[in-house]
């Protein structure tokens, strides 16, 4: 098999083989073969992963901050040098696109290994000066073992936006890929050891959602990373909260993207292009509830279509390709489930829609309009290339149906009038907001959701709070003075 990996873990600095566990098949989406067969964690793998992790751990936190973040910054390095063979192997696992891998999977794993390894010498406590002397200085400390869950439409990505804020605070990492996407987070764990990480700092345990779970309700973990669904994301974070662990969850969206009638209508069908078929639809924070004013419509519509006629579909390894299959047979089928659903619930298809045949996962992007905030198209997440197009008159209604959703991740406007943008993005109940753009996730920049969409975020300095706590040490220049 072409990706066969040496072994289906990685543990302690090493592949580690247990061919107990279930089995699974690694498909590459473009044509449906069989690429790699790994094996799901026994418990002794997750104990063996849990043990190498709590081991390695003091003696990783007890390095300067300059030589654990010399080692993630190497590792970028690594990483930035390999980026067309993990590019290659990325598209192999999930279908995206070699024209999109080689510009924002692997680069951007590194991208983060890179920022966080620059920040790791600069983490730090404060002095806090108290009357009479006295003074509180405080100890920023790593949390301890965090276990990283990852999604399947970015995992090299995920791997690293997990992996590299938790290393570089001192912590040590068990990271779980999903199963339909096990290869590249093995590469990130094979990197990290070629840079110079100790043994032990970043393991990978492949396996389905019984693992993941195992992980979560070990008494060693402190901290817990998804990236999932809503669903997966309350099972967790209630696992998760038995024993007080520290969370951090990114999870699912249907965020909106309005376009007032002002708007260059070029950068706005580029913006709701990017944010609902790029990576075939399967980005967590796509603006899916696409409300464009009544005045431009058909305008919209029309330079819409033009613009998705000339989309390149087919094999994900031709670079001049940009719109891939998708993940697998089973999220084709459920976006193709919605298609349907917009269809018997009075949608107006305008484009695509169906099935592309003759091997692989393809389906046509696909727009609808005339769609109505009750509909199922507009208000759950497909998590594939299905847009919905909804009309409005007024900035005050659009603000209030565009927030009346149960999720929180993204949002974005188009327009020309700057106080109108501002006041638009005051009002969102979302994470992440865009002006006039849509889908940039750059990581200096904070990215997570609020309401259903998660709790925390990733990148940034924000994310360094989230994987470290602080001890407060109290002071005293004076005597101790007590009432009796
Ligand atoms: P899932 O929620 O199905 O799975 C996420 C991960 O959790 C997988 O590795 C899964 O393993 C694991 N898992 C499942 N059940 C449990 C459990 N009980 N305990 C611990 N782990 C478990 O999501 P998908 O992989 O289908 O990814 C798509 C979802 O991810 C979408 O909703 C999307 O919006 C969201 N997402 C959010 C992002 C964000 O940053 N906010 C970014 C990307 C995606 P297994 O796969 O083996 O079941």
């Amino acid at each position: 098999m072409k990706f066969q990996p040496k072994a289906s873990h990685f543990i302690n600095g090493e592949y580690v083989e247990d061919t107990n566990g279930a089995p699974i098949d690694v498909i590459f989406p473009a044509t449906g073969e069989i690429i790699a067969r790994l094996h799901s964690a026994t418990a002794e793998v997750v104990e063996q992963a849990l043990n190498s992790a709590k081991m390695a751990q003091n003696e990783w936190a007890a390095l300067s901050g300059t030589e654990r973040g010399r080692v993630l910054r190497r590792a970028a390095d690594v990483m930035r040098e390999r980026n067309r063979e993990l590019s290659i192997l990325e598209t192999h696992d999930t279908g995206k696109p070699l024209q999109e891998t080689l510009v924002a999977d692997a680069t951007s794993g590194a991208d983060a290994l890179e920022y966080f390894g620059g920040l790791a010498a600069s983490l730090t406590g404060e002095h806090i000066p108290l009357g009479g002397g006295d003074f509180v200085y405080t100890i920023r400390e790593a949390l301890g073992v965090c276990v990283g869950i990852g999604a399947w439409n970015y995992p090299t990505q995920i791997a690293c936006w997990k992996g590299a804020p938790a290393l570089a605070c001192g912590n040590a990492m068990v990271f779980k890929p999903s199963e339909t996407t096990p290869l590249s987070a093995l590469k990130v764990a094979e990197i990290l050891i070629e840079a110079g990480a100790p043994k032990g700092i970043y393991n990978v345990v492949q396996g389905y959602g019984d693992v993941g779970a195992s992980l979560v309700t070990d008494p060693r973990v402190a901290k817990v990373s998804l990236t999932g669904s809503v669903p997966t994301g309350r099972k967790v974070y209630a696992a998760a909260a038995a024993d007080m662990k520290h969370v951090t969850m990114e999870l699912g969206g249907k965020s909106p993207m309005i376009v007032f009638d002002d708007a260059d209508i070029e950068n706005a069908v580029s913006g709701a292009i990017l944010g609902n078929f790029y990576s075939s639809g399967q980005v967590c924070s796509n603006g899916t509830r696409v409300f464009v004013q009544k005045g431009i419509k058909d305008q919209f519509l029309a330079r819409l279509s033009e613009r998705l006629a000339a989309a390149k579909i087919g094999d994900p390894l031709d670079e001049s390709v940009n719109f891939g299959p998708m993940v697998s047979e089973n999220q084709m089928n459920i976006a193709l489930g919605y298609v349907e659903k917009g269809k018997a619930e009075g949608a107006r298809l305008v484009y695509g829609g169906d099935r592309i045949e003759g091997g692989g996962f393809y389906m046509q992007p696909t727009v609808f309009a005339d769609v109505t905030d009750d509909m199922t198209i507009a208000r759950e997440e497909i998590f594939g290339p299905v847009m919905s197009v909804l009309d409005f008159d007024t900035e005050a209604e659009v603000l209030a149906r565009a927030n009346d959703n149960e999720f929180g991740l993204a949002a974005g406007v188009f327009t020309n009038d700057l106080t109108r943008a501002h006041r638009i993005v005051a009002g969102f109940e979302a994470g992440t907001c865009y002006i006039n753009t849509y889908n940039l996730a750059p990581v200096e920049a904070p990215f997570g959701g609020s309401k259903m969409s998660g709790v925390g975020r990733e990148n940034s300095k924000l994310a360094i709070n989230h994987f470290s706590e602080m001890k407060t040490v109290y002071v005293s220049m004076n005597d101790v003075e007590a009432p009796y």
